[in-house]
C-alpha cells in the first residue's frame, strides 16, 4: 500500500495533522505506538482558538456532547460532595475562554477589540473537553477520512538516500504489525519532488 506522509504519533497534533492532510488529498498513515487513547492525565479544557478550528471541520456538536457529559459528571461529583445542586452553572455559558495552567480565564475579560479574539460564535461555547475525548473524536474522523491508524507500532527510524526512505517500526514480526512486519519503504515518484514522495507499506 502507497501513503504519501506517514505520521509519527496520533496525538492530537498527529491525528489533527492527518485529517487536514487527508482533507487534501494524501494518503496518510499514522503510527502510534499506544494500542490505546493514553489515560494519563494532560489538557482537562482547550482555549478558544482550538474550539474555533475544530468548529471548522464540524466537530463542534460533538465536542459539545463530550463537554455536556464531563459538566454532568462534574456537577454530579459537587452535588454528591457537598449535598447542594451542583452549582447550576450548565446551559448558562461558560463564562469562560480557557485556561492557562488551570488558571481559567474568564470571558468577561477579553477584550474583544483585539484582531482574532472577537466574537467566536459557538465555539465560545465549547473549553471543558478533555485531551483523551479529543484524541477520541479525532482518531474517528481521521478513520472516516479514510487516515491509516495503526496502533501498537513505533516508528524507531528511517534511513533515506537518493532514491528511497525506509521507516523502521518496532516491534517487528508480530501478528499486531501486519504489513510492518517489514519496514516501511518510501518510492519517489518524481526524483525531483522530495517532499512529496509515496510510502509503501
Ligand atoms: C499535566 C498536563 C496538563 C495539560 N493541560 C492542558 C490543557 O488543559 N489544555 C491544553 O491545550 N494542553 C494541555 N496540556 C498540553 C497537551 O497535553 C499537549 O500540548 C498535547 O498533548 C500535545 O499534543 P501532541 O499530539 O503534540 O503530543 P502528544 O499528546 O504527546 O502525542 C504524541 C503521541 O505520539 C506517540 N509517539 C511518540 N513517539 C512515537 C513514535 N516514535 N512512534 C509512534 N508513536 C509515537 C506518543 O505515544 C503519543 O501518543 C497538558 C499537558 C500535561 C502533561
Amino acid at each position: 500500500m502507497d501513503y504519501d506522509v506517514v505520521v509519527a504519533g496520533g496525538g492530537p497534533v498527529g491525528l489533527m495533522l492527518a485529517c487536514e492532510l487527508r482533507l487534501g488529498g494524501a494518503r496518510v498513515a499514522v503510527l502510534e505506538r499506544l494500542t490505546e487513547v493514553d489515560p494519563t492525565i494532560k489538557g482537562g479544557a482547550i482555549t478558544t482558538p482550538s474550539a474555533e478550528a475544530l468548529y471548522r471541520r464540524g466537530m463542534l456538536p460533538a465536542l459539545a456532547k463530550v463537554q455536556r457529559q464531563a459538566m454532568d459528571r462534574f456537577q454530579t461529583f459537587i452535588r454528591e460532595r457537598s449535598g447542594g445542586d451542583g452549582g447550576g452553572g450548565a446551559g448558562q455559558g461558560l463564562g469562560y475562554v480557557g485556561h492557562f495552567a488551570g488558571i481559567m480565564l474568564r470571558a468577561d475579560l477579553v477584550d474583544r477589540t483585539e484582531p482574532g479574539l472577537g466574537d467566536a460564535g459557538p465555539a465560545a461555547e465549547i473549553a471543558f473537553v478533555a485531551q483523551q475525548d479529543i484524541e477520541r473524536l479525532l482518531d474517528g474522523r481521521a478513520g472516516e477520512l479514510g487516515v491509516d491508524v495503526r496502533r501498537g507500532v513505533e516508528l524507531t527510524g528511517f534511513d533515506a538516500d537518493d532514491g528511497a526512505v525506509t521507516v523502521r517500526t518496532s516491534p517487528e514480526g508480530r501478528d499486531l504489525l501486519g504489513p510492518f512486519q517489514r519496514p516501511l519503504h518510501l518510492t519517489p515518484e518524481d526524483p525531483h519532488r522530495t517532499p512529496a514522495q509515496p510510502v509503501q507499506l
